[in-house]
């Protein structure tokens, strides 16, 4: 196939039948995240590349490997953003948003791009939702966003990922945790690979975060970083474990987390799939304390965490969740001759209007061709203008499931079909909420149904004022 007809190799189309599941999955991502008090920020695709060769690190896979670093025509060397973190801070620090109170917490939903070997799971193009928070030294930073990212996995249904954490300390104390390293991996130098060579000498750290099965084989028994805390990281990491204890966040220590970037310091995490296959790291995460200082802000704090779009989809899918699909067409409003076809198109105007999907024949079909395509797309009612109903100014609608019929006018048809699909249709708030009720627990969907939905929250036991949302106030009672 030619180049005009294949889409570059690690890409994806999302088509419609796709689209609504992304969707759905950022609008409750957004949502849990603004519930914790993040705000979006939006900023540009691509950036100076010393924007990620400081942060990100030049002895990074990243980095070294992975960049889309191209020319522009002004002769500036630009790269196609390779994760959200570098470019968060740089539009934080130019916009003075640290000046201002502290902490400052932002998300985002952003394309990626690394040059990577394609497969699944891991693609050249992806996308990521991160939070990033400013300003807080605390462990219970920490926890909050460690908080947000399971509530955000909860809403999705991925309840059973697990949770691993390490601490890599602070600079202080990686200076002998970095000797201890380099005397390990100097004995066994012959067995690594030729860009861990590069690594021992600059960021020996690296060589534990290596692909190369060989040196990920040797780095099984390196030194590992627990042992080499200073008392301070120590505390720290000691507090926040003890937080996700008494926030009953189940996870388990792994010692060999380092993470694939150098900006991190103290706490670093990854939330595991273990059904997705071999790249089953659906969020990683931590604290990366001299960021902001070394993009030429302030000594400031910070943490964070990315989750991969596709690979959250793959877990959700391979665990059987139907995300439920956009509302099929709820009238088709089909027509016989050019009369009738003209009305047909100026009231289904007026219905969707009203915000009813409504649709009509725009390909000239007769009748005939029309039904078959309004069966197509799933119309739930269908009503035909044809002369008669040009001249009396009244239709009947048509349930397609049941068979049932309804009579209406011109004048009242949006009326009457809002009528007619509200005995079948929204889904039941009743139904929505115990759902998400058992993904989240009860005060926290209440808190973001009043949310979402606009309400005031005021006490734990109120539900906003909504049509439609009244039982839910019995439900509460029961
Ligand atoms: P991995 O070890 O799988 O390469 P990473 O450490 O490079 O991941 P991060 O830079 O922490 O990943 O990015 C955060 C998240 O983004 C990952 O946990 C993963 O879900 C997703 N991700 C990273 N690289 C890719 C990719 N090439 N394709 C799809 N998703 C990715
Ligand atoms: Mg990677």
């Amino acid at each position: 196939m030619g180049v005009l007809s294949k889409r570059p190799k690690g890409t994806k189309d999302v088509l419609p039948a796709e689209s609504y599941k992304w969707k759905a999955i950022e609008s409750r991502m957004s949502g849990v995240a603004e519930l914790f008090g993040f705000r979006e920020i939006r900023f540009p695709t691509f950036e100076h590349t010393e924007v990620f060769t400081r942060s990100v690190g030049d002895t990074t896979d990243v980095v070294q490997k992975e960049m889309y670093t191209f020319k522009d025509k002004g002769d500036r060397s630009i790269t196609l953003k390779p994760e959200g973190t570098a470019g968060t801070v740089r539009a934080m620090l130019e916009n003075g948003l640290l000046n201002e109170a502290l902490p400052q917490k932002v998300y985002y939903i952003t394309p990626a791009f690394r040059y990577e070997k394609a497969q699944a799971g891991r693609l050249r193009e992806f996308h990521q939702f991160g939070c990033e928070m400013f300003g807080s030294a605390d462990p219970a930073a920490d926890a909050e966003l460690i908080c947000l990212a399971q509530s955000v996995l909860g809403l999705l249904n991925l309840d059973d990922v697990r949770l691993e954490i390490n601490s890599i300390g602070c600079p202080e104390c990686r200076k002998s945790y970095q000797e201890a390293l380099l005397a390990y991996f100097n004995a066994h130098l012959d067995a690594l690979c030729e860009t861990c060579h590069d690594r021992l000498r600059k960021n020996p750290m690296r060589i534990l975060d290596c692909k190369n099965p060989e040196c990920a084989e040797i780095a099984k028994s390196a030194p590992q970083i627990t042992h080499y805390l200073c008392a301070d990281c120590q505390a720290h990491f000691e507090r926040v474990q003890r937080y996700l204890q008494e926030m009953d966040i189940a996870y388990t220590v792994n010692p060999t987390i380092v993470r694939g970037l150098d900006y991190y310091t103290r706490t670093v995490f990854e939330f595991i799939a273990d059904d997705i296959g071999a790249q089953s790291t659906v969020c990683g995460g931590g604290r990366y304390d001299g960021l902001v200082e070394l993009m030429g802000g302030k000594p400031m704090p910070a943490l964070g965490f990315a989750m991969g779009l596709e690979r959250l989809l793959i877990a959700i899918e391979s665990r059987g969740w139907k995300i439920d699909p956009p509302t099929p067409c709820q009238l088709y409003l089909a027509s016989v001759g050019e009369a009738a076809a003209a009305k047909a198109v100026v009231l289904t105007a007026d219905l969707r209007r009203s915000g009813i999907y409504a649709e009509c024949d725009t390909m000239g079909r007769g009748l005939k061709a029309q039904m078959k395509y309004a069966d197509k797309i799933g119309a739930k009612t269908t009503a035909v203008i044809g002369d008669e109903e040009l001249a009396s100014g009244q239709l009947k609608i048509k349930d397609m499931k049941t068979g049932d019929i309804t009579s209406s006018t011109f004048d009242t048809l949006c009326d009457d079909i809002w009528e007619c699909l509200s005995q079948k249709e929204p889904r039941n708030p009743r139904e929505i909420r115990e759902e998400m009720t058992n993904d989240l627990g009860e005060e926290l969907v209440q808190r973001f149904m009043s949310h979402m939905l606009g309400g005031k929250i005021s006490g734990t036991r109120n539900m906003p004022e909504i049509d439609g949302f009244d039982d839910l106030k019995d439900l509460d009672k029961e």
